[in-house]
């Protein structure tokens, strides 16, 4: 099949490429390399079933294509917030030229959307029924609602069109090639702690989030866009653990003593979040199998490369 990935040179969507690339499909990659690399593409430059095109989503495009999954969007608070304005419209126009070129080339289309559509929850774990509770006018609201409408143009575009959608939930992912300052708790932890500086826990530290390794959330995305169910289905790993625990064990691992520095809680921060996985247990027969050490393990042996410490 040619497969395209937006956002294919971020850190998921790297990943993703990688894994279809080992199954010899064809794989283009769009991307404008705002949050994402060329490094992370590197060992697929002149093959010949690989291309990059350098491209903004929010412009038009036109490919040939059997599969689309479109995860082009900066997914950190920081990239997402730094300019809000346009990550509405990578959320909204993006997504449209997307799901435009997946009904024109009747190509099978799988949206990244986030466990973000659940707002600050008050359903606690979050499953796919529940509507969220989102703040229309925060600074989160960019990319939460851009999210949403993200899924209601899909699901548009399904009822309207008949295109062939997939939507993912995901929640918070981790792994090697996150980009060490792109803000998120478990880059900012392990650069931190390998970099000997103060471990920056915002709020008190008992707001909760449940971490999936990067490999286990890959594999997720490939069932649900190679299965027979459109979705929405959460894809995360359920084992909520709160943000003191897990600076706790990141700290303890690489530098222990070194000192947790509180800093105030963003606005709109989520106090709680943790899958509810039942629909991707039974209707995709996926569940995480990596542990939260194991994943550590290795993300924390990736950093140490690439920091060169
Ligand atoms: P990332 O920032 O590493 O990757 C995003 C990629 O999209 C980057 O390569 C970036 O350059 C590209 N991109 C951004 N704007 C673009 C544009 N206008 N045109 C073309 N390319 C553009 O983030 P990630 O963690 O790999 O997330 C990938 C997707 O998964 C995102 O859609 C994100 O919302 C979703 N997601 C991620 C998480 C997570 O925990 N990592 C959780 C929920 C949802
Ligand atoms: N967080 C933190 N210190 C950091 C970075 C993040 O305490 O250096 C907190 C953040 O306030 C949030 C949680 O960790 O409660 C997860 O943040 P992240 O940006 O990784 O993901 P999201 O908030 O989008 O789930």
């Amino acid at each position: 099949m040619r497969i395209l990935v937006t956002g294919g040179a971020g850190f998921i969507g790297s990943h993703l490429l990688d894994r279809l690339m080992k199954e010899q499909h064809e794989v283009i990659c769009l991307d404008n390399f705002y949050t994402g690399t060329k490094n992370n593409l590197q060992k697929w430059a002149g093959h010949p079933n690989f291309e990059s095109i350098r491209h903004d989503i929010i412009e038009p495009i036109s490919l040939e294509v059997d599969q689309i999954y479109h995860l082009a969007c900066p997914a950190s608070p920081v990239h997402y917030q730094y300019d809000p304005i346009k990550t509405m419209k990578v959320s909204y126009l993006g997504t449209s030229h997307m799901l435009g070129l997946a009904k024109r080339t009747k190509a099978r289309f799988l949206l990244a959307s986030t466990s973000e559509v659940y707002g600050d929850p008050d359903v606690h774990p979050q499953t796919e029924e529940y509507h969220g509770n989102v703040n229309t006018i925060g600074i989160r609201s960019c990319y939460d609602e851009g999210k949403r409408i993200a899924e209601t143009l899909s699901f548009d575009y399904h009822r309207q069109h008949q295109v062939e959608i997939r939507v993912a939930r995901i929640f918070n992912t981790y792994g090697p090639r996150m980009l060490e300052n792109d803000g998120r708790v478990v880059s900012n932890f392990i650069a931190q702690s390998l970099q000997g500086k103060p471990l920056t826990v915002y709020g008190e530290g008992t707001q909760t989030r449940s971490f999936c390794y990067v490999t286990d959330l890959v594999d997720g995305l490939m069932k649900l866009m190679n299965g027979d169910h459109i979705g929405p289905i959460n894809l995360g790993n359920p084992e909520e653990y709160t943000i003191l625990q897990l600076a706790e064990k990141i700290r303890d691992r690489l530098n222990p003593g070194q000192e947790i520095s509180f800093k105030p809680l963003p606005q709109d921060d989520p106090r709680k979040r943790k899958p509810d996985i039942t629909k991707a247990k039974t209707l995709l027969n996926w569940q995480p199998q990596i542990s939260l050490d194991t994943g550590l393990t290795e993300t924390i042996a990736e950093f140490k490369q690439r920091l060169a410490i």
